[in-house]
């Protein structure tokens, strides 16, 4: 694989960052790493695993003559991050970024772009529970969609080439709308995470219970959940406060739904049931058939740590 940027600086250094720094490696695609996180403890972390060629004390000094920047922090913490690195940025630089919300980082980066900064937001749909410099591996985009968010008026040949990055980091990329993006991701990601969230805290408040039976027994479903629950929540807590619309329209209709299937419940309505979970079964179907999960018992997580 030959380069695709000379100089590639990432600002924040967890999990996505590490798994980006990982992959580009293993593609040969970056000729130079850069990186800076916000704490000395993260940077001394990444310096002592030798994650990034260089890693920088400032934020600023990070972005200088790199040729794509990808911010890798918190959806809440993007725009105070692009005015920081701003005066700094080269000419003819791509920014990206890899918040899990497209329209609220558009809108607190894009006021602070300069002249001549091609700015490419995007999204690896791809993760895991875990955070942190160490968390990374080069295989988490392998097979993934990485959805790429143009601008209006966006360079076509910077799209293309962050693309091809993507692509090169073992992802597939499509083009997407900010708002859509926001929607699908709500339905995809942002609601399940928070009835997860949910779910874990019903069960932690019946005490008497997790202290045995839910633990021990928590193989079907539940187990899941936890391991959902457990995700970083900085980030989490972000995500619901940036696309605050798009995941209020899926929880309402999650929670007709939930009535529904509540009063089916009460009323001995078997038929409802059946044809509901039927046609949910389906669903896992086909998301098998398009290879973004295995039917495998642990989902194919195990490698995931
Ligand atoms: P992470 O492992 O928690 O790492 C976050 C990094 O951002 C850390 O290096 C942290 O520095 C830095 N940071 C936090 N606040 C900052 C601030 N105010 N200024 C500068 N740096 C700051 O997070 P992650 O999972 O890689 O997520 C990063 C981004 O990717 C988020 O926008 C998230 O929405 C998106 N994303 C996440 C996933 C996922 O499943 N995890 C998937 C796709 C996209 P310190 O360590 O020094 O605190």
């Amino acid at each position: 694989m030959s380069r695709i940027y000379e100089r590639v600086a990432l600002i924040g250094l967890g999990l996505i960052a590490s798994s980006m720094a990982h992959a580009m490696r293993r593609a040969g695609v970056a000729g130079e790493i850069t990186g800076f996180a916000r704490s000395a403890e993260t940077r001394d972390v990444a310096r002592e695993i030798g994650l990034c060629d260089r890693v920088c004390d400032s934020a600023a000094e990070t972005v200088s003559g790199a040729d794509l920047v990808v911010l890798c922090v918190p959806v809440g913490a993007m725009g105070a991050v692009a005015a920081e690195i701003a005066p700094a940025l080269k000419p003819g630089a791509t920014l990206s970024d890899v918040g899990s919300v497209k329209r609220a980082v558009i809108d607190a980066v894009a006021p602070h772009l300069p002249e001549g900064v091609h700015f490419v937001p995007a999204h690896p749909l791809a993760g895991t529970e875990h955070s942190g410099p160490r968390s990374g591996f080069a295989e988490l985009f392998d097979n993934r969609w990485c959805l790429i968010v143009p601008q209006e008026g966006s360079d076509r040949a910077a799209v293309a080439r962050l693309e091809g990055f993507w692509q090169a980091l073992g992802a597939h990329t499509d083009e997407m709308d900010a708002d859509h993006h926001d929607l699908v991701l709500a339905v995809t990601s942002h609601a399940p995470h928070l009835i997860a969230y949910t779910m874990v805290g019903v069960a932690d408040d019946l005490r008497r219970v997790t202290d045995s039976e839910v633990i021990k027994y928590s193989a079907a479903g539940f187990r899941d959940f936890t391991r959902i629950a457990a995700s970083d929540p900085t980030m989490w807590r972000d995500v619901f406060l940036n696309n605050k619309e798009a995941t209020l329209e899926i929880l309402g209709r999650f929670t007709e739904e939930l009535f529904a299937l509540q009063r089916a419940i009460r009323i001995g309505d078997g038929d409802h049931l059946h044809a509901y979970f039927t046609r949910t079964r389906a669903i896992r179907r086909s998301i098998i058939e398009a290879g973004q999960d295995t039917d495998a018992p642990d989902f194919g997580r195990a490698r995931q740590g």
